[in-house]
């Protein structure tokens, strides 16, 4: 449920004049002891505040209700908000352990667009089909793509918002890591009372705030938020018109285009150079005339204008062409997958198929820490990534195409467990030696056959691994080592298939009578 916080200014038109006296409020019952001060002397009297028994939210609380006042915020509304509201520290534990680890793309699109839960969003919009067929009407949004943000949102509605908007706002925002964000989001529930839009109890919300069924945060409701039923209130938490009007409302300011489409899946040809998958729009055109074809055969979408070419899983996995309606999706979180995921459910409720191609899952993915190590390893071979942060987003994608280009590899920007095995080794200036201690780690123990198979072609090389009996001795062990040291690896001793590999490139000995005096046979 975590949300990309949006950034824009709720406070620009205050618009209020310091001594215009409160209107009476909208979303509570007045207190006796406030409406006695609300006679403004020109000094703005100061609210007063039960404490919450932490004394650095109440300071941060009575400084941040005095500026809001000054601000000309009516009286009745900031104590209504604010007052009464204790720190939530569940929330601040939720902030600062938000989720560290990154799925690759198709475990993520099998649990956001199951089979289940597009027969769910079926059903929900057969049952509620006069309402979107009424938002789609005004708006021309499609309404099947509505339906898939407001499953992933909070599953139809049904995903708990345990908490309030007010409390987990000013709780973060006297925290105050992002104080400023914060306590613009507080400005604008201010606001959104102010206007009768909501009232102080109806905000449920997600721990960091994002509120009612769309998961809006308090400025994008304030701009953005639709009355569709005409009475008045906003109400994202519990009227379906409001709920879908909202979501189509925000679709259609972030460039939605009425009667497109979101993207089609293509096939490229042979020879295709996968760095055009590059986040650039280019004329759809174009891509017809690179030879790019819907998996369908139907002809591309030319009228639509422009597409940009996305390989969610590299060149080995699914080929899309995103058009700006897709771009739109994207803007309520931004994520490509995310938007993958809206307009596949979206196609799954209209009854359409999914993706016909299917995930390379057995290239692998890399989590944050191997993003990280990713990132130094580019950035120190000259690749710069744009930050070392963990996360993959477009400047690291562009260090990785860079990078496979100049190996001449598939320029895909797909990083895979191999690509970083080898980034890594070269960073650290050890090329073939740091990828043969990778693969030296990572491989198995030879079986007894194998074993044997060893001790012979060390023996062959002159390295005395003794009888080939498939046993690990000292001799074997031994002989391992000296290989190891031969390979520049840390000497182990661990008989792999790896070194098998290696010991099976070592030049043969030549019969060696000076380094291998005879024995004495044992007479038996
Ligand atoms: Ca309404």
């Amino acid at each position: 449920m975590l949300r990309a916080l949006f950034l824009s200014s709720a406070l620009a038109a205050a618009g209020f004049g310091l001594t215009m006296s409160c209107a009476g409020p909208l979303g509570g019952p007045p207190q006796s002891t406030e409406a006695a001060a609300q006679a403004p002397p020109a000094p703005i009297a100061p609210l007063t505040f039960a404490s919450s028994g932490d004394p650095a939210f109440d300071a941060w609380r009575a400084d941040f209700a005095q500026r809001a006042l000054a601000a000309g915020r009516q009286r009745a509304v900031v104590f209504s908000l604010l007052g009464g509201l204790t720190p939530d520290p569940r929330i601040i534990t939720l902030d600062q352990n938000q989720a560290e680890f990154v799925r690759p793309v198709w475990d993520y699109i099998d649990r956001a667009v199951s089979a289940r839960r597009i027969e769910d969003g079926r059903e929900r919009i057969a049952a509620l089909r006069a309402v979107f067929e009424a938002v789609q009407a005004r708006f021309g949004v499609d309404y099947s793509v509505i339906a898939g943000i407001w499953a992933i949102e909070t599953n139809f509605g049904a995903a708990a918002l345990p908490h309030s908007a007010p409390r987990a706002i000013a709780t973060l925002a006297a925290e105050g890591r992002r104080r400023e964000t914060f306590e613009r989001y507080m400005l604008s529930l201010i606001e959104m009372v102010e206007k009768g839009f909501a009232g102080p109890q109806e905000m449920a919300s997600s721990w960091a705030g994002a509120m009612g069924q769309p998961q809006f945060m308090p400025d994008v409701y304030l701009q953005l938020a639709v009355d569709f039923d005409g009475d008045g209130r906003r109400d994202i938490w519990s009227n379906p018109g409001d709920i879908f009007a909202s979501v189509a409302n925000y679709l259609s300011a972030k460039g939605w285009v009425r009667d497109q489409p979101v993207f089609d899946e293509v096939r490229l040809p042979a020879g295709f150079d996968y760095a055009l998958a590059d986040g650039v729009q280019r004329p759809i055109e174009a891509w017809r005339q690179l030879g790019v074809q819907t998996v369908t055969g139907a002809a591309l979408p030319i009228a639509v204008g422009i597409a940009q070419l996305y390989l969610p899983a590299g060149h080995q996995g699914p080929a899309l062409l995103l058009y700006p309606n897709f771009g739109a999706i994207r803007a309520y979180n931004p994520s490509d997958r995310y938007a993958l995921a809206v307009a596949l459910l979206a196609r799954g409720f209209k009854g359409e198929a999914g993706l016909r191609a299917p995930w390379p899952r057995e290239i692998g993915a890399l989590d944050r820490a191997q993003t990280l190590q990713l990132q130094e390893g580019l950035t120190a071979l000259g690749y710069p990534t744009g930050g070392v942060d963990g996360m993959f987003g477009a400047n690291t994608r562009r260090a990785v195409r860079a990078y496979q280009q100049a190996k001449a590899l598939p320029a895909d920007g797909y990083p895979t467990p191999a690509l970083l095995a080898r980034v890594t080794a070269e960073s650290r200036g050890e090329t073939a030696q740091g990828l043969a201690v990778d693969t030296h780690g990572a491989s198995t123990l030879l079986m007894p056959d194998g074993l044997r198979q060893l001790q012979r072609a060390f023996n062959r090389a002159g390295y005395a691994a003794g009888a080939a009996d498939g046993r690990i001795g000292p001799a074997t062990r031994t002989a391992v080592r000296r290989l190891e040291r031969r390979l520049g690896l840390p000497e182990t001793g661990r008989p792999t298939d790896f070194i098998l590999a290696e010991a099976l490139k070592l030049p043969q000995a030549p019969p060696p009578p000076r380094r291998a005096p005879p024995k004495r046979k044992k007479r038996r």
